[in-house]
């Protein structure tokens, strides 16, 4: 094993996502003299999550809705590694990186390393549902819609080709709402280029189990977010509870089965494995911090984001694991860690939300900002800048609004991208 002894004072934070990243900027040149900061991440960048489902409409390349972690944070040592092993009594931590084991010491160990996807919830999901998390995934997603439009257009079973035809998201909250908008805009613009694939054989369900879609926002977005939805013919199922799932549909709780060779799966999140490892306390797989991020017990570790559960001393009530509290909760932890080395008192975190919004496809959203109820068009608008401006550097947001301001005259790109190589092709091909 490499070992690393560090000589100069160490903070460690363990994950690279809007947590760990806003984190590590945050301390750029806001340390006392003799401290580093390390940032160690298992990808080399950041996920912007609430764009995904646009990677899954091909709204955006997937290349846009990732930042490079050292471009984001220039004067941190950063170190493309997953953490294995914590002693917390000796501050000692284990990551595996490209070298091999490596092992160094740290005075402050800060944990933001996210939640996983969670498809035990509903049984036969693991196998046969395709998971939102990572950016990987909505390329996937994307694919396997246009695997589908290209399996219909070789086969004449009825019954076969509507069920390939039939997309199924599970889900009512933000990433479901998007992506079931982002699939009915996708295949209806791929759809021209599918000459024997007839419209009416494509078809995208959302099963949501409650009353009403969006639950997190007042009752009459979430309306306007299933009207939205029901225009753009997507079927919205409320109070539908999904049971089982396999290769071929979804069987309800209700007894009805809906025919669907694709189902994403958007809800259910589980703890990173790493947190049974390190015996902290816990809250639906959340790490129990103190209200200024310190683990209780623990001293020297601390925890943020979607893998702390940090109280909001604004409302008593456990921060939600969004990117919003996410990014909150670091520029709090950045001040606090520094009272803390200085030796002066931190603070709790308290934070109020500035809104929220969910798109629903075709330049429609429906936001809730700063208290004031916005749908549609305008809606949309205000999403798309909020986005862009949280890219990080002036090249990536270009970027994007060209792409994005390209996607308004041009259909959408219906490239089935795929990853085969030399050694691939020479193996399938030889006798
Ligand atoms: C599809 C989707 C849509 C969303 N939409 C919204 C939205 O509209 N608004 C909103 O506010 N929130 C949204 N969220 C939630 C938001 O993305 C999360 O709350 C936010 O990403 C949490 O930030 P984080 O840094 O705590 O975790 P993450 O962003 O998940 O980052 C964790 C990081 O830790 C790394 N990591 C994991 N394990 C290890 C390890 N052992 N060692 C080293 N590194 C590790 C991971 O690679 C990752 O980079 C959405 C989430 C998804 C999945």
């Amino acid at each position: 094993m490499n070992t690393h002894a560090t000589i100069s004072m160490t903070i460690v934070i363990a994950g690279g996502g809007f947590a760990g990243t806003t984190l590590a900027r945050a301390l750029e040149g806001r340390l006392p003299a003799g401290w580093q900061v390390v940032l160690l991440s298992e990808e080399s960048y950041t996920t912007f999550n609430p764009m995904l489902a646009e990677v899954v409409g091909a709204a955006v390349f997937p290349e846009h809705v990732i930042a490079p972690i050292r471009e984001m944070v220039p004067a941190t040592r950063f170190i493309m590694g997953r953490l294995q092993q914590v002693d917390s009594a000796r501050r000692i931590l284990v990551c595996s990186t490209l070298a091999g084991p490596l092992e160094f010491t740290f005075d402050h160990l800060v944990l933001a390393f996210g939640q996983r996807a969670n498809l035990k919830l509903i049984p036969g999901a693991a196998e046969h549902a395709l998971p939102l998390k990572l950016v990987g995934d909505a390329m996937h997603i994307r694919n396997r819609l246009l695997q589908r439009l290209a399996h219909i257009e070789l086969i004449s079973d009825d019954q076969q080709r509507r069920s390939l035809g039939h997309f199924v998201v599970i889900g009512g909250g933000f990433s479901g709402v998007e992506v079931a908008g982002a699939v009915a805009d996708f295949i209806r613009s791929a759809h021209r280029c599918y000459r024997r694939v007839n419209a009416d054989e494509l078809r995208v369900s959302l099963l949501h189990d409650s009353d009403r879609l969006l639950p997190e926002l007042p009752a009459r977005l979430g309306d306007v977010a299933a009207r939205s939805l029901r225009r753009r013919g997507v079927d919205v199922r409320l109070g539908t509870r999904a049971m089982r799932i396999d290769a071929h549909g979804v069987d309800l709780v209700d007894g009805t089965r809906l025919a669907a060779d694709t189902v994403v799966c958007t809800i259910g999140a589980s703890s990173n494995p790493l947190v049974e490892h390190l015996a902290v306390p816990t809250l639906r797989g959340r790490i129990v911090t103190e209200p200024d991020g310190q683990i209780a017990g623990r001293p020297g570790l601390w925890a943020l984001g979607d893998c702390a559960a940090t109280v909001n001393a604004a409302d008593g009530q456990t921060s939600p694991p969004t990117a919003q509290f996410a990014v909150a909760q670091a520029e709090l932890l950045a001040r606090n860690l520094v009272e803390h080395i200085e030796g002066r008192a931190t603070r709790a975190f308290k934070y109020r939300s500035k809104g929220m919004m969910a798109t629903t496809g075709h330049q429609k959203a429906v936001a809730l900002v700063f208290g004031l109820p916005l749908t549609g068009l305008p809606a949309w608008l205000v999403w798309r800048a909020h986005y862009l401006m949280r890219m990080p550097t002036l090249g990536r947001k270009v970027r994007i609004w060209v792409e994005w301001t390209w996607g308004l005259f041009f259909p959408v790109d219906i490239t089935h991208l795929r990853f085969t190589r030399t050694a691939d092709v020479d193996a399938s091909s030889a006798p």
